[in-house]
């Protein structure tokens, strides 16, 4: 059987090269005799692992020593409890923007904790743009700004260039969960970062957080302690027994991220696969991206034919084709690619390729 091309939105494609090296470890990891799954997480063995990985996602995403690096689980879903739990405690009051389905979570969560509000939204078009952002639209005394920056149903994203400028005592905090490590973002300008891994680093069962160190500390001492910031922070991710295998896989996504370059040769890359996407989705005379080209995101790419009968047998005649997960969301339909930072570029001229004689034959 040969591997085909995953477009798969999460969990979604790892580079190759991963899984050979995990395959090869798979019974014994350097001269411990056994497997990185079968390893006490308080072992020297494991305690490197954990050490490499931080170190390696430190230097990739240029993390600033004020900020601590936390590997969690729960995946997304629980950060969006962990965050007003631990950040709305000062004010009680935390503004959202609501970009998606994801944004709109979070935001559920947040109002069961304190006063949430969504001061900008993008629902009345289907989420297919981001909200035009004025920083008077923040209320007064909030504890943080929330966004998230890639919005993996709807295929919109907040640009490097086109975050919300908060003030120096409003901490933005953002869910990278589907771009993350796909292009540059300056670290400094947020107060928390979170990535489920299974996009864009990793398998499922891990969160990557960047949090920055001030804002530890901040919850009240009564909130269960696994979803306290502080005490992880202490521990160093290691609390509880950590998702040690996820954890590895992240490290090797780091190894190899780093050898093509980092994230500045990733950005250019994945830059170089959208607009190839986009350049035929612009020219083509059967599909339609869906969303506007200023808010487009590199990662997700949803698309349409106009029919529904028509997309349905797209997805069907590209997975016997070999390209697979190309439905859209559920609750979008049409088609989505997602093609992250494994996908490779023959993957997308691959899909191209398959678009231009679906288009000739209708
Ligand atoms: N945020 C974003 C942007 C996502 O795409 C997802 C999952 N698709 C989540 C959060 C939720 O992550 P999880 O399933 O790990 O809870």
């Amino acid at each position: 059987m040969e591997r085909v091309y995953n477009f798969s939105a999460g969990p979604s494609a790892l580079p190759v090269e991963v899984l050979e090296t995990a395959q090869k470890e798979m019974l014994c990891y350097g001269d411990t005799g056994m497997s990185v799954m079968e390893m006490s997480h308080r072992s020297a063995a494991f305690a490197d692992i954990l050490a490499q990985t931080k170190a390696d996602y430190k230097e990739l995403m240029q993390v600033p020593d004020n900020y601590e690096i936390l590997f969690l689980q729960g995946g997304g879903s629980t950060q969006f409890s962990m965050i007003p739990l631990n950040l709305m405690t000062d004010h009680h009051r935390a503004d959202y923007i609501q970009t998606g389905n994801w944004a709109k979570k979070a935001y559920q969560e947040a109002v069961k904790v304190g006063d949430a509000k969504v001061i900008a939204s993008s629902e009345d078009k289907t989420y297919t743009y981001i909200p035009k952002f004025d920083a008077s639209l923040m209320r007064n005394d909030i504890d943080y700004l929330y966004i998230c920056v890639n919005n993996t149903i709807y295929g919109t994203r907040f640009r490097p260039d086109n975050l919300p400028t908060v003030p120096a005592n409003v901490p933005l905090v953002a869910d990278m969960s589907s771009n993350i490590l796909s292009e540059v973002y300056d670290v400094s300008k947020f107060g928390l970062i979170f990535a489920g891994a299974q996009k864009n680093m990793g398998p499922a069962g891990v969160v990557a957080v960047i949090i920055r160190k001030d804002l530890l500390g901040r919850a009240a001492v009564d909130i269960p302690a696994m979803l306290n910031y502080q005490i992880h922070a202490d521990k160093d991710s290691c609390y509880n027994t950590p998702p040690c295998y996820s954890i590895y896989i992240c490290g090797l996504v780091y190894k190899w991220l780093k050898k093509l370059g980092g994230v500045p040769a990733m950005e250019a890359i994945n830059k170089e696969k959208a607009a190839k996407l986009y350049d035929f989705l612009d020219n083509s005379k059967l599909f339609k991206g869906t969303v506007v080209p200023e808010a487009r995101s590199l990662m997700n790419v949803p698309f349409v034919t106009g029919d529904a009968d028509l997309d349905a047998q797209f997805v069907k005649e590209s997975k016997a084709a070999g390209l697979e997960n190309l439905k859209g969301h559920r609750t979008v339909g049409g088609m989505r690619a997602s093609i992250y930072n494994a996908m490779p570029m023959a993957g997308v001229d691959a899909l191209i390729d398959f678009m231009k004689r679906f288009e000739m034959a209708h």
